[in-house]
């Protein structure tokens, strides 16, 4: 039997998996959280149970040896003999990363290059892949780039109407993110419909904590709704998404904002935490059902985003064969699903109230048998995708 590890790390946390290489079942998975304060938290998962930890998390390297002693604790053991590759989720490639990549000295130091792009995730994304080498020297190390599915996006969709000069200057440009899911949840919507990947046209919509939307053709994206940074594009948890630029010169010039001060405005203020005081969708809904006004504000905005986009991709793919949604709150939520569509019967698209609200888990048509786009709830599983990446970039 071997195994991929798969690492997910960022600055104060680090996510784990161990995928069996062949049949693909997850022996173990775990979370690192509160690394650079004294006292952390663990939990490792395996079939036979959950247990949680305090370790001491310094750091990066530290984090790596809770996560080895909680293998040798709770198995599975021989770990060293088991893995035969590191699969490292890394947010930024730029436009230098648009496939799987062998870990090399050179790729660190391009990550690192990089992360001016990301100050918050490369930096902590390199911080994992470091100390996962001294930790598995021994076996291959792969970095899957959240923007390398993206690459494929023809220049009107990924140039932004500046100046050209500065915008070659500083690479300013969309990326794009969330690539991996949006790769995996694309592929199998296909299958799903069982229509070929190469004649299929999807609208994914990734809604988590980071949330964007991806118009994918013929199983390669042609536009997304994140730009030079996951700011852009749909209100997430705590990011704002679309705004006016002219709307950072205001704040600065007449509210007195730095920008560290309007960066963490944008990027952790906003969204639904700035329109509610809370990130978590499930209490802003919880607040909207108990009649607060600025909670059912916020669910509007929300879903009017979302279906802004939808209309945008139908545009920009001539129609979709399938509208897909995935993550924690496209797989969860009825309301958000039922209310970002809704109005769209004129377009072939018709949600089942029923189908929609049922309990029912896994992949799932929520739409009805007579409209023209399928509607679907797909899990994403970035985990796996990683872990398959890793092992055909290895193969090839
Ligand atoms: P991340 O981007 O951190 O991976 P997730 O994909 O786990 O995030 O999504 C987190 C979001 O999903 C949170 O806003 C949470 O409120 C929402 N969510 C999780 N479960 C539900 C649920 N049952 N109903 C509505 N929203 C949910």
């Amino acid at each position: 039997m071997t195994a991929v590890l798969v690492v997910n790390s960022g600055s104060s946390s680090l996510k784990y998996q161990l995928i069996e290489t062949d049949t693909e079942e997850v022996l173990a998975k775990g979370l690192l959280e509160r690394i650079g304060q004294v006292q952390g938290v663990a939990t490792h998962t395996t079939p036979d149970g959950e247990w949680t930890m305090e370790p001491a998390l310094p750091d990066h390297g530290a984090a790596f040896d809770a996560m080895t002693r909680a293998f040798e604790e709770h198995g599975p053991t021989g770990l060293a003999g088991l893995v035969t590759a590191v699969g490292h989720r890394v947010v930024h490639g730029g436009a230098r990363f648009f496939a799987p990549t062998l870990v090399t000295p050179q790729v660190e130091k391009d990550i690192d290059e990089l992360a001016e792009y990301a100050p918050l995730h490369n930096p902590a994304n390199l911080a994992g892949i470091r100390a996962a080498l001294a930790a598995f020297p021994d076996v291959p190390h792969v970095a899957i780039f959240d923007t390398a599915f993206h690459q494929t996006m023809p220049p009107e969709a990924y140039t932004y109407a500046i100046d050209a000069a500065v915008a070659e200057k500083y690479r300013i440009r969309r990326y794009g993110f969330h690539g991996t899911s949006h790769k995996y949840v694309s592929e199998k919507a296909a299958a799903f419909l069982g229509t070929p990947l190469e004649e299929t046209r999807t609208i994914v919509l990734h809604l988590g904590n980071g949330a964007s939307a991806c118009a994918v053709r013929g199983g390669e994206s042609v536009d997304t709704s994140m730009g030079f940074t996951p700011l852009q594009g749909l209100v997430m948890g705590t990011r704002s998404g679309d705004l006016d630029p002219a709307v950072v010169f205001q704040l600065a010039r007449f509210g007195g904002l730095g920008l560290d001060e309007l960066d963490d405005l944008l990027n952790r203020r906003s969204g639904l935490k700035g329109l509610t005081g809370s990130a978590d969708l499930r209490d802003v809904r919880r607040n909207a059902d108990a009649g607060d006004e600025a909670a059912q504000v916020a669910l509007d905005v929300y879903c009017h985003r979302i279906k802004h986009y939808v209309g945008a991709y139908l545009a920009v793919l001539g129609g979709a064969d399938a509208i897909v949604f995935t993550a924690g709150v496209g797989e969860n939520s009825p309301l958000i699903r039922e209310r970002s569509l809704a109005g769209l019967e004129g377009l072939g698209i018709e949600i089942d109230a029923e189908r929609n609200a049922s309990a029912e888990r896994g992949e799932r048509r929520i739409s009805t048998d007579a409209s023209r786009t399928a509607v679907l709830v797909l899990p994403t599983n970035e985990e796996l995708e990683i872990a398959r990446q890793t092992v055909s970039a290895l193969a090839a």
